[in-house]
């Protein structure tokens, strides 16, 4: 038996950590104020683990180095192993279940996706400062398994208002656009790049665009369009991954959507303009022009849909 006073403390302590195991906190409340701090510090040591196991069943980035890191400095390392055993067991199931839901999702239909997007996903999304002065965000609306997906910028006032994008005059244009071509809003799928009002219909900034992207990705994967549309200069310099290129130079190119999660699948793009620009020029020659131009592009993007692409099963 001990005799040295430091020895006889650790071994109490020690069988108290084990008794911490099958008696909880009963144990912290009869214990002296030593053999307290002892215990708590084992739970500790246990609760981090547990915790993390939950964090990398979500894709956090491991933090097991730096775990065993403090647990070699101090009463961490000498964490009881029904402790250490809860934390793994935890780790394993937290991960099996976000693996179980991944491949479940995987299987999901489009409107399914799209729908766990809008609500789980993107819910009361605060992940950029647009939140602040938004009413709506503005998902996305159309046909889930349409094969031409339309995407502007941003939304406007007006989208912002009924948390639909491509309302009002641009939108009643680009409807205007679809009939000329016999396609119906129904059969496309329309959003926008980013999904909260940028204050004054200002250009979103490069860090909104950069927030907000994910959401559209998530959405063409879920999709899966034969092609894209893109409405306006940024959305097509966005989908097509060009840098400072006018429009009429992106229109005249052949452009591709590119998703590292596709595996290395790729989208072509159709470049044209947006309804809003149009708008603003003066009815007449001119206008007439440019929209001749818009159906030239619409009918070049359903060329496109009609002859490649895979379907939804
Ligand atoms: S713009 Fe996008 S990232 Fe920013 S708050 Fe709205 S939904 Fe979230």
């Amino acid at each position: 038996m001990a005799s040295d006073p430091v020895e006889v403390r650790r071994s109490v302590a020690a069988w108290l950590r084990h008794a911490a195991a099958f008696r909880g906190l009963r144990c912290v409340r009869s214990a002296g104020p030593v053999e307290r701090q002892e215990i708590l510090r084992s739970d500790e040591a246990v609760t981090p683990k547990a915790h993390q196991g939950t964090l990398e069943a979500k894709g956090a980035p491991s933090t097991s180095d730096g775990a065993a890191r403090s647990g070699s400095a101090g009463g961490a390392a000498r964490a009881p192993e029904a402790g250490t055993e809860r934390g793994a067991q935890s780790a394993r199931s937290g991960a099996a279940r976000g693996e179980d839901l991944r491949a479940r999702a995987a299987r999901w239909p489009p409107e399914m996706k799209l729908r766990y997007l809008a609500d789980k996903v993107i819910g009361d999304c605060h992940r950029c400062p647009l939140a602040r002065g938004r009413r709506s965000i503005v998902f996305g609306v159309g046909s889930a398994r349409a094969r031409i997906v339309f995407v502007g910028e941003a939304p406007g006032g007006e989208e912002d208002l009924r948390g639909e994008p491509f309302v009002g005059p641009a939108g009643a244009r680009l409807d205007a656009w679809l009939d000329a071509v016999g396609l119906a809003r129904d059969d496309v799928y329309i959003a926008n790049v980013v999904k909260c009002r940028p204050p004054g219909n200002r250009d979103p900034r490069p860090s909104e665009v950069d927030a907000c992207a994910p959401f559209l990705r998530a959405q063409l994967r879920a999709i899966e369009p034969r092609v894209i549309v893109a409405l306006g200069r940024h959305a097509a310099m966005f989908m097509s991954g060009r840098d400072d290129m006018s429009l009429g130079r992106l229109r005249r190119m052949q452009l591709a959507y590119r998703d590292p999660k596709m595996q290395g699948r790729t989208i072509p793009v159709v470049a044209t303009y947006h309804p809003a620009f149009i708008l603003r020029k003066p009815e007449g020659a001119e206008r007439d022009r440019f929209e001749s131009g818009v159906l030239g592009d619409l009918r070049r993007a359903i060329e496109i849909a009609e002859s490649s692409g895979r379907e939804h099963p």
